[in-house]
Parts: C-alpha cells; sequence; structure tokens
C-alpha cells in the first residue's frame, strides 16, 4: 500500500487554485501523482495532458504537473470520464489514466439526498455537516489508496494529438469581430462566428 506521495505543499498549492478542497480534486491529484511518476518531471512544455472531464480534478492537473490552457498544453475533450491522459511531447509516448468504478464509495442515500437538498437550496445544517464529513472522509481515503487500486493505466504508444496550429483569423460579417477560421461557419455565403450563426439559423 502506496498512499500519496505528493507533498504536502503541492496539495495545499492545489487546494488553493482550486478554492476548496474535495475529492473530485483528490482525483486530479492522485492522477498527476501518477502520471509524473511514469513520465518523469517534464519541463511544462515538453508534457501534454487531455482531459476527458471538466470537473473539479483538473484543476489539481494543472497545478501539478504545469499542463495549463493558456500554454496549449492542457486539451479538454468533453466525453464526460473521469480519465486524463499524459503525453511526453518529445517522443509522443504516454499514458491514459482512467479512474476505477471500484476507487468510489458508492454514497449513502441519506448523502445524496442531502446533495439533493443543497441543489435545491433547501438543505438543513444538519445536511451541510452530513455532505462535509463524507466529503472529508471520501478526500482522506482516496489519499491513501493505493494507485493500483485507484486507475487503470493504459499505455498510448501512438495516440498524441497533433500540436494546435496557428490558424487564420476571419471576420465575422455579421459583428465584425475576429474569429479563429476554425470556428466560423458558413450562412447564405456569409462568414459567422458561431454565436453569430446560431442567431441568424434560429430566425429561419
Ligand atoms: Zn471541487
Ligand atoms: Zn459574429
Amino acid at each position: 500500500m502506496t498512499a500519496c506521495t505528493v507533498s504536502r505543499a503541492d496539495i495545499d498549492k492545489a487546494i488553493a487554485f482550486h478554492g476548496h478542497t474535495c475529492p473530485g480534486l483528490v482525483i486530479g491529484i492522485r492522477a498527476a501523482e501518477l502520471a509524473l511518476q511514469r513520465l518523469g518531471r517534464l519541463a511544462p512544455p515538453d508534457m501534454l495532458a487531455i482531459t476527458e472531464t471538466d470537473m473539479c480534478g483538473v484543476d489539481a492537473i494543472q497545478v501539478l504537473t504545469g499542463c495549463t490552457y493558456g500554454k496549449g498544453n492542457l486539451i479538454h475533450r468533453d466525453l464526460g470520464k473521469m480519465a486524463f491522459s499524459f503525453f511526453d511531447r518529445r517522443d509522443g509516448h504516454g499514458l491514459r489514466v482512467v479512474l476505477k468504478r471500484t476507487s468510489r464509495e458508492p454514497a449513502h442515500e441519506d448523502y445524496v439526498r442531502a446533495t439533493d437538498r443543497l441543489a435545491e437550496g433547501t438543505a438543513t445544517a444538519a445536511d451541510r455537516a452530513l455532505v462535509a464529513e463524507y466529503r472529508a472522509s471520501e478526500q482522506e481515503r482516496l489519499l491513501a489508496l493505493d494507485l493500483d487500486d485507484m486507475f487503470d493505466v493504459i499505455p498510448v504508444v501512438d495516440g498524441m494529438p497533433r500540436p494546435a496550429r496557428i490558424l487564420k483569423s476571419l471576420v465575422c460579417e455579421q459583428c465584425g469581430e475576429s474569429v479563429m477560421e476554425s470556428r466560423t461557419r458558413r450562412f447564405s455565403g456569409r462568414t459567422l462566428c458561431i454565436p453569430c450563426f446560431d442567431a441568424v439559423e434560429q430566425k429561419v
């Protein structure tokens, strides 16, 4: 059994960046830990991360691996899966890390009802306490879990996406704003940005 080897200082950095601590953040911390173990600590330009979720854990991955949206070495694929891929850009080898379903404790029905009431805005103090207590214990459990019990790891030999090319900007003929060519739409012979395209299309 090997509990989380990420330093307390790095965990605190991830919590500060994310704004709170939660089980989802811990999943991201552990996924980053696994990636750094397998690929080594790469200089940020040499690492590429692809995340299949936009949940809390992505913040931990940004802090711990240095892969960020702004640097272009973090790609979000909106697939709704707790899965993250990491690549060494120098040779393209990498791994896909998928959270095992068995890594999560099935939530107690009292907890599920309490989170429903939290979402509806009708939660009681007891509901809040229950949710906080469950999340805290789930975080501790996930931090103590062996990485082998937490994730399936699939080596990826030839799957690294090509770097994003800098594409030409066009001018939307409706709003006049510049827009990357790959994000334009054509409508009745005019070049439009996506919001303008959606607006004219709805009128038809
Ligand atoms: Zn969170
Ligand atoms: Zn427009």
